[in-house]
């Protein structure tokens, strides 16, 4: 790709145009007139196209190119004047861009899911990943059940106690106990995940959550703990109307 236009170019070859006897300009055959078609004995001679070895075709063909770029190059040249402010624009907007410092944290344009700036986005390329083994074995692949909706996979864990004859069942706060058994599923606050607990570590189990009648309320941090609470509220507010 050729150098762009220097401006100074521009301004000579404007000049040169607009210097010229005013277009629009037209041919009949190798003649050159002023006008936008030849009228004998009115139109006004700009000249003629003959290189003496030429076809009567090349002078005609010499002679268009000629009469129209009385037009042509001032159109041209405007066109080349709008994309050189368009690209100082577009240099303007790219200094401005790279002066910014970007968020640490960027939104993926893909998954909407949040990504630390200049790393690709974790969800996204786990995804990307997901779909490339299972497209290379769909029925056999191992990863195959991690593509299972969450709320599946939940299910699934808690049929696994249903399938090993734990009986089991759900308090109100949300832990899942066995009558039976020393073991149990809490949240815990620190780790912020589910746990399995067993009843001799409650006592060095501070942070889960435990709420007896006696103690301040707690708390409850579990994740969707508090759209839950709004949830549960609402629904007694309208409950109440009703009767
Ligand atoms: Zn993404």
């Amino acid at each position: 790709m050729s150098a762009p236009m220097s401006e100074q170019r521009l301004a000579e070859i404007l000049a040169r145009a607009e210097a010229a006897t005013p277009g629009p300009w037209c041919a009949d055959e190798w003649e050159i007139y002023q006008g936008t078609e030849y009228v004998p004995g009115v139109s006004a001679w700009i000249g003629e196209t003959c290189r003496g070895t030429s076809t009567p075709e090349q002078d005609r063909a010499d002679a268009s190119f000629v009469a129209a770029a009385r037009t042509d190059v001032p159109e041209l040249a405007a066109a080349v004047q709008l994309l050189a402010a368009e690209v100082a624009g577009l240099r303007a907007r790219i200094t401005e861009l790279e002066a910014l410092t970007p968020a640490p944290i960027q939104t993926c344009r893909t998954c909407g899911t949040g990504y630390d700036y200049g790393k690709p986005c974790s969800v996204c390329e786990f995804k990307k990943r997901m779909a490339a083994a299972l497209a290379e074995d769909p029925h056999d692949s191992p990863l195959a059940s991690t593509l299972v909706s969450p709320w599946q996979q939940a299910v699934a864990g808690l049929n696994a106690l249903v399938d090993a004859d734990v009986i089991f069942h759900v308090e109100p706060d949300g832990h899942i106990s066995a009558p039976f058994s020393d073991e149990h599923i809490e949240w815990d606050l620190q780790a912020r995940r589910w746990v399995l607990t067993h009843d001799d570590e409650d006592e060095s189990a501070p942070a889960l959550v435990e709420a007896p009648h006696s103690a301040p309320p707690v708390r409850d941090l579990r994740p969707g703990a508090d759209a839950a609470r709004r949830m549960l509220a609402n629904r007694d507010t309208t409950g109440g109307t009703d009767v």
